[in-house]
């Protein structure tokens, strides 16, 4: 379907087919056997010479739709692509896997020494790379230009392949000074093809990559951005600990996930407690020292079961395919953080799980963090939009893939696979709640000159004669105890989704609420609240599995790659993971690298007996095949 002028989503009927050139290079080099949604038409376009705009979920295959066209238009003579990206630490693993299936590619930053460099840039030169991966600073300086230029001159630049490309946009969540320069490549090379990716970016980002790159000539591709196999649940927060700990022990014993906090202090005081639970868990946040950060960046990648916990400094360009969960123990920025972020778990396609808890504190943190920032007006006016718009999925009692897909201008039906369409929440109608709350804090300003918190708030509702209470002669108020039927959890409930919605504001130091102009509707009745039942109270303490049915997880374990496999078939899954992992060691890369657990898997299940027949299995390129074949085949005839 072409959607509009130079647009096309996936869920086209007449594709075309990618030229044969590009149909062999992904069989015979990545060893797999058809491309994926959106692949063929964007390799085609990029191969034939046209700038592209692609815009594809974490996981749904970018990175080929770049090094396909690099390969192919390096064989016909046209020489080196360059492959922009920001993050160094990654370049390694990438260009580690190009080089696993035989693909001649290098990387320039500023990890590498002088002679190192020298080397690269001699094979640069020569036009032998097939890709080369730089930082933004790196390509922007006067050396880096003149050896492009060098290229340009002699035929030599086959195409440049802008990665993360959210990055140039203020509006995105990850904005880099640096991207800003990279229109440079349009104007000093414009014959040259450009594509840019992201895997994230609403329609006021995506304008403003079309406008700082000067790619309003390229044609957009827009991929259904749905997860399916990823499992979003919202909880309310109640013990967040206990509960992060009782999601990790009933869905994801012995698994690689990533816990984000909001402060580098609770990331270290989370993980931790995890280890002091048994969970092996590391923290990573910008606080900590480049070494430390790369070691416990190189143990997730590397080891099985590793629990990262991080600020959103950790993630970026992780492309660990068999990440099973991803836990929010605050809220993201926005909906594209937070679908950034969740992104990163099941990269393999394979069942994971997006967990978040949510509470009252979140709502009024983030609110905060916009009012105080020093942006100017407009900037904090889009920013609170995106906020809302989160708030809204958090609150929702409605399917969150809906809401989700929705933000992203994509239509869809209710999902089946998040925990409001797989428990429908009970809703009650809390637009009395909301009048007795609004009014209470009414009362507050209109009696005492001042606003209170919502402890003493909570408190006066509920008829609580406490010293606060005495001292302030609150239980005077009209308001005292008029809400005396609904527990505590419930009233912050109605407080917490009256945060949300914008009625109440939290002022000052210590977040003393206050009236917005909006509230004067809700207390006249005049708009319904409609507020989720809070979930059956979760067991406290000791934390079994027979006991979690509860409330705030999802119903069933996502089984991970090798979990249909029969006795039999697991034990030659661990017979070639434990040879992959020597593999690993000796090529001093991470095991997904060398092959993932679903191409293991599938060997395991199908037991090829040749190397003919293990060339069939997805995964196993020309250069796997030879590089390790027989090993392979060894391992499987001996277990
Ligand atoms: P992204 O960069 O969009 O997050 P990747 O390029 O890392 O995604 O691809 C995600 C995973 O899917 C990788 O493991 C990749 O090898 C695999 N993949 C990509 N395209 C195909 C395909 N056509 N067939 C099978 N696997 C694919
Ligand atoms: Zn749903």
């Amino acid at each position: 379907m072409i959607t509009s002028a130079g647009q096309r989503q996936s869920g086209s009927v007449n594709r075309p087919t990618a030229p044969a050139a590009a149909a062999s290079v992904l069989h015979e080099v990545f060893g797999y056997s058809a491309f994926r949604g959106l692949q063929a038409e964007v390799v085609d376009h990029v191969t034939g010479g046209g700038d592209a705009l692609v815009l594809m979920p974490t996981g749904g295959g970018k990175s080929l739709c770049y090094q396909i066209p690099a390969i192919v238009r390096h064989r016909a003579g046209q020489g080196v692509a360059v492959v922009v990206s920001p993050l160094i630490a990654l370049m390694h693993d990438q260009v580690g896997a190009l080089e696993e299936a035989g693909v001649h590619a290098a990387f320039l930053n500023s990890t590498l020494s002088s002679d190192e460099a020298s080397r690269i840039e001699r094979e640069l030169r020569s036009g032998r790379l097939v890709l080369l991966y730089a930082a933004p600073e790196r390509l922007l300086t006067p050396r880096f230009l003149a050896m492009l230029d060098s290229l340009h001159e002699r035929g030599l630049l086959s195409l440049f392949a802008i990665d993360e490309a959210h990055c140039v946009s203020q509006w995105g969540h990850d904005f880099r000074e640096e991207y800003l320069g990279l229109s440079i490549l349009h104007e000093r090379y414009p014959g040259v093809p450009r594509i840019a990716l992201t895997a994230t970016a609403d329609h006021i980002t995506r304008a403003d990559i079309v406008v700082r790159l000067a790619l309003e000539g390229a044609q957009t591709f827009i991929a259904s951005f749905d997860r399916p196999n990823i499992r979003y649940a919202i909880v309310e927060k109640d013990e967040p600990k206990r509960q992060l700990l009782r999601f990790l022990r009933d869905e994801h014993e012995g698994e690689a996930g990533i816990v984000y906090c909001g402060t580098r202090k609770k990331v270290e005081e989370t993980a931790d407690w995890l280890n002091t639970e048994g969970i092996a868990a590391l923290p990573y946040h910008a606080g900590l020292d480049a070494g430390m950060r790369q070691r416990h960046q190189d143990r997730f990648l590397r080891e099985d079961s590793v629990v990262m916990v991080a600020t959103i400094a950790f993630g970026m360009g992780i492309d660990k395919p068999d990440v099973r969960f991803v836990a929010h123990l605050d809220l993201p920025k926005n909906i594209e953080a937070y679908y950034q972020e969740t992104g990163r778990a099941g990269r393999d396609g394979a069942p994971a799980n997006a967990w978040m808890a949510y509470g009252l504190q979140d709502v009024v943190n983030q609110r905060r963090m916009i009012d105080e920032s020093p942006a100017e007006e407009e900037f904090k006016r889009v920013q609170r939009g995106k906020l809302d718009a989160l708030l809204a999925l958090a609150e929702a009692h409605d399917c969150r893939r809906v809401r989700l897909l929705g933000y992203f201008g994509e239509a869809s039906a209710d999902c089946g696979n998040c925990d409001n369409c797989l428990t429908h929440p009970e809703t009650w109608d809390g637009t009395e709640a909301a009048r007795k709350l609004l009014s209470c804090i009414y009362r507050f300003h209109a009696t005492s000159g001042i606003g209170f918190g919502a402890g003493h708030l909570i408190d006066v509702l509920r008829g609580k004669v406490t010293d606060k209470v005495t001292q302030h002669r609150h239980e005077r108020l009209s308001t005292f105890a008029i809400g005396a039927d609904l527990d505590e959890a419930r009233w912050r409930g109605v407080l917490r989704q009256l945060v949300a919605l914008g009625h109440v504001v939290p002022e000052g130091e210590y977040n003393t609420l206050a009236l917005s102009d909006s509230a004067r509707a809700v207390l006249k009745g005049e708009v319904p609240i409609v507020l989720r039942q809070p979930r059956a109270a979760a067991p406290r303490g000791r934390v079994r599995k027979e006991r979690a049915l509860a409330s705030d997880r999802a119903p069933t374990r996502a089984p991970a790659a090798a979990a249909e496999l029969d006795a039999a078939a697991q034990a030659r899954f661990a017979a070639l993971k434990a040879w992959r992992a020597e593999v690993a060691r000796e090529h001093n890369l991470p095991a997904f690298l060398v092959f993932h657990d679903t191409a293991l898997a599938a060997m395991a299940r199908e037991r090829p007996a040749s190397l003919g027949e293990l060339a069939g299995i997805s995964g196993v390129g020309a250069k796997k095949l030879e590089a390790y074949g027989r090993e392979i085949l060894q391992v499987l005839s001996a277990n």
